[in-house]
């Protein structure tokens, strides 16, 4: 029989932390913390198996409840009490927890077993009736929220059951609910029993056995809702996973000042220094640390009110590390004295916090490289390239009075935006290419769509726990919280310090590494890593952000076969590809050389020609351009393989289309306007992208191919003859038949050797193709014997796979993945389809050459999930843009790590 529900806790724990798919990470932590002896409060996780199959027979099957029913009764005698019982009332939280944490997502219901009988009896057993109600005024809360779907209706700002407790707080003039009284809180349990009434017409189940079912069927559920669908969209998780629910015996951190919750990390999450981490709350329960009510005291302050519990949270801190070789986010409650673990998970940290723990960690001799290497994200390393404020311009906002105050450091880096107040607000000014700051009183999960837009998140409540924190940092966005003098009122989209009034629309900037914050834009500079990477900085001071990023791309590079190539046009972007990292160049579009102002009329002018000596006096005119660029790119490789594309865009893209640019062209050169006008309209192409490019511009024009030869190995002779080695690689692209590439390539070589003869110079060069159409890939063994190279141009390969334009396609490929007709966009992930072609051309093209390079140029080049595959199927090396050239080189080193 299929075992539906594990115990853990009281010596009869059945899972471990192994089962995360079927415990979900909660269940499995709880499982593994009972396992090695943690103070866990017992209790029995419901798998998400029997999640799936309550969604699937709309109910519980009779085996769930069978085995629910006799977890119950061993739970009820580990503990002692009993559900219902009047005088031992057992009293349980049921916690939903999936595969993978999805923070706030899903629902947690606490202090299930209370009623009106039950809540007497607790309050006789802890020696105040003022406890007992504060547990059950928030079980009618959570429960009439997450059970019963009472939510606040249109004409109600706030959740109603707050508005109970904020109203009676006034009355009793109390600031913080741990000060409302007995007498308080009666009142409230009361209203909030006929707020129940009223709005759903049914009481509060008084049976605990109603309570319990009601509350597993609300976390099952919550799988469904928005929300949780939202999250796994953006995280890409399956519908399928489900969600565990546990059921655990309560310890109550409201029962007085010797008792408390809190959350902890076991190393700081924002830098990832060594140092123990967290908030608590005295007398306080369940998510009111998160929850941003209170502001809650830094976990030193424990040491000073109770310097034994402390020490024992400590201890419990280096075992969970020993244990889990991880920095750990854990969730405890003291109550009376005593210390309860509830939670442990690998926590969130910043992209530098990650790099720092897993750093620290092979020093520490937790981990080996290959773990540490495992253990980060690619694409957090975003944050070590991130800007902060220009010196400069953040004095001069200063100086203005532009300076706003300080909220709590959550997340690095420093961002200037658009102030919005809302995730629509946010949607609206990103479409128009504005940055925006997101604003809140406090982020909650709602937030989710608006922090995903925004280059930074702002808020006035909550510690560096909340909710806001945390998902920002998983995010890598710059995130200020706690900025607790701030006002903001959503109403009139504004918020208020001082005499600093922001409006929605208003630009605001950030710092996510000091908590500053300023009512105007501020300019922004490179990293202090990209700074040192950029000046050749050695000399490394030991613990900056700079040595540790060197450290961790040395173990990369290590650990990596890949290559990883940079796509890069100009001299310039060449420099910064060396310094990121780059092994070569892997995309030159050539192409971009001609756009530049003094270029341009004669590009057009060769384009205009109507004999090929015409052509070739314009062209002459842009061999010299050409060939200083190639120089220049050239001596910044240093000897590392140069890929050269040949003029690849239809030709009318350089074409003037308005009337006065033609008439400007035509008296330059002594030409007709209306015979411009006329050409203009000749090479006018219905689908430009399937039109005259590519090869097929070389193959009707050979003269634009012997230029642009002609310039890169001219270019090559004089960089080699200068002493630096010079490796460049002509790459003809949207070949499909070995026809076009014997054309092209005896072409290319027959110039090159001419330049060579003339010159006198050895140039190692080579002559290959981009593989970026269908017929390509399933003819690739004929190009392969004239192409000694081939580099994937996934971005078109996957246009002509699928018959999609990539400018176009944004009308409906968004609805496509929304309704999970493709399981990602094919242009940001390599579709499995592109896969397949690209395995089969690597496959034909080692048959006809065996060495062949292969290398990939498209966007997919940056991506890690795409690094991934080019690594399995046995690529030479990927090609991306400067900037995710680290993200490359770590990808790689994973998939690398990945194999062993
Ligand atoms: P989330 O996944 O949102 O963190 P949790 O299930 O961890 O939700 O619970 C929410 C809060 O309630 C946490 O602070 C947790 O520590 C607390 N809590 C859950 N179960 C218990 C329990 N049995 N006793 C005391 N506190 C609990
Ligand atoms: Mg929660
Ligand atoms: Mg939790």
């Amino acid at each position: 029989m299929t075992q539906f529900v594990y115990r853990f806790g009281a010596e009869s724990t059945e899972g471990d932390g192994s089962m995360k798919n079927l415990l979900g990470g909660k269940g499995a932590g709880l499982a593994e913390m009972s396992r090695i002896g943690m103070p866990v409060p017992p209790g029995f996780t419901l798998t998400t198996e029997s999640c799936i199959s309550y969604g699937r027979e709309q109910g519980f099957t009779e085996a769930v409840r069978q085995q629910v029913g006799v977890s119950l009764q061993w739970l009820e005698e580990a503990m002692d009490c009993r559900m219902g019982d009047p005088e031992r009332p057992l009293l349980v939280s049921v916690r939903s927890g999936a595969r993978v944490s999805m923070p706030g997502m899903m629902d947690t219901i606490l202090n299930l077993g209370l009623n009106r009988e039950t809540l007497e009896g607790l309050g006789r057993r802890a020696g105040s009736r003022r406890f007992a109600l504060d547990c059950y005024r928030r079980l009618l809360q959570m429960y009439g929220d997450v059970v019963m779907g009472i939510k606040a209706s249109h004409a109600e700002l706030h959740n109603p059951f707050e508005a109970i407790l904020e109203e009676e707080k006034a009355v009793e003039g109390v600031d913080i609910d741990a000060d409302l009284t007995e007498s308080a809180l009666d009142r409230i349990c009361t209203r909030q029993e006929h707020l129940i009434l009223e709005r759903t017409g049914n009481p509060f189940p008084q049976d605990p056995h109603e309570q319990l079912w009601g509350a597993i069927a609300a976390v099952f559920g919550s799988w469904d809702n928005d929300r949780a669908i939202q999250y796994r969209r953006i995280y890409r998780f399956s519908d399928d996973w489900g969600t565990a629910a546990n059921v655990q015996a309560m310890c109550f951190g409201n029962l007085g000042e010797t008792s408390g919750t809190g959350v902890c990390f076991t190393r700081d999450p924002s830098t990832g220094a060594n140092e123990f981490y967290g908030e608590f709350l005295m007398n306080a329960q369940g998510e009111d640390v998160v929850a941003g009510i209170r502001t809650p005291e830094p976990i030193e302050r424990l040491r000073e009110r109770m310097p034994e519990v402390h020490a024992e949270l400590l201890s419990l801190r280096t075992r969970l590390e020993e244990h889990y070789r991880d920095m750990q986010d854990i969730e405890f409650t003291i109550q009376d004295g005593h210390l309860f673990l509830l939670q442990t998970r690998n926590g969130k940290r910043t992209g530098a916090a990650a790099v720092r723990i897993a750093s620290d960690m092979v020093d520490e001799g937790l981990i080996d490289e290959s773990t540490a290497l495992a253990r980060m994200d690619p694409e957090a390393l975003n944050i070590f390239l991130q800007p902060a404020f220009e010196p400069t311009s953040q004095a001069a906002a200063e100086e203005r009075g532009d300076y706003v105050g300080r909220g709590l450091p959550a997340g690095p880096g420093s961002a200037t935006g658009v102030a919005v107040f809302s995730a629509e607000a946010a949607q609206h000014h990103v479409t128009r290419g504005s940055s925006v700051i997101l604003i809140r009183p406090e982020t909650s999960p709602e937030d989710i769509q608006g922090m995903h837009l925004s280059a930074g998140v702002l808020t006035a409540r909550g510690g560096m726990t909340s909710h806001a924190a945390v998902v920002g940092r998983q995010m890598g966005i710059v995130c200020v919280v706690g900025f607790t003098r701030l006002d903001i009122d959503l109403q009139k989209r504004q918020m208020q310090c001082g005499d600093h009034v922001v409006k929605e629309g208003d630009p605001i900037s950030i710092d996510g590494f000091t908590g500053d914050v300023y009512a105007c834009a501020i300019e922004t500079r490179p990293s202090s890593v990209m700074e040192a990477l950029l000046t050749d900085n050695t000399t490394e001071e030991r613990g900056s952000l700079h040595q540790m990023f060197s450290r961790i791309m040395g173990w990369a590079d290590n650990a990596r076969r890949l290559q990883v190539r940079a796509n890069a046009d100009t001299p310039e972007q060449a420099r910064l590809a060396v310094a990121l990292g780059a092994q070569g160049i892997g995309l030159c579009r050539t192409e971009h050389m001609f756009f530049e102002e003094n270029r341009l009329p004669f590009m057009r002018r060769m384009i205009l020609a109507e004999t090929p000596e015409e052509r070739r006096d314009a062209l002459g005119k842009l061999l010299p351009y050409q060939r200083g660029d190639f120089e220049g790119i050239f001596r910044a490789m240093n000897g590392r393989p140069v890929t050269i594309r040949t003029l690849d865009p239809p030709l009318h893209e350089f074409l003037p289309h308005e009337p006065e640019d033609q008439q400007i062209l035509a008296d330059k050169f002594g030409l007709n306007p209306a015979a411009i006008a006329k050409s203009v309209e000749r090479l006018h192409e219905f689908n430009p992208m399937l039109g005259h490019r590519g090869c097929r511009l070389g193959v009707v024009y050979p003269e634009i191919t012997e230029m642009q030869v002609r310039a890169i190995i001219e270019a090559a002779c004089t960089v080699i003859s200068e002493g630096i080695p010079t490796l460049p690689e002509i790459m003809i692209p949207l070949v499909s038949t070995r026809a076009e590439l014997e054309n092209q390539g005896e072409l290319a070589r027959r110039v090159a050797e001419e330049v060579i003869a003339e010159r006198g110079v050895k140039v190692p060069y080579l002559v290959g193709t981009m593989i970026e159409l269908p017929r390509a890939c399933v003819r690739a063994h004929e190009i392969a014997e004239v192409a000694e190279f081939f580099s994937f141009g996934t971005n078109d390969l996957t246009q002509t796979t699928f018959g999609l334009s990539r400018d176009d396609s944004s009308r409906f490929l968004p609805h496509y993945v929304d309704a999970g007709l493709l399981p990602w966009d094919p242009f940001v992930s390599m579709d499995v389809g592109v896969q397949d072609l690209v395995r089969i051309a690597v496959e034909k093209g080692q048959s006809t050459r065996k060495n062949i390079k292969l290398g990939i140029c498209g966007e997919h080049g940056g991506d890690p999930s795409s690094i991934h595959f080019c690594h399995q199927v046995g690529l030479d090396y990927v090609s991306c843009s400067p900037y995710r050239i680290p993200i490359a080189r770590l990808a790689a080193a994973q998939a690398a790590v990945g194999d062993e």
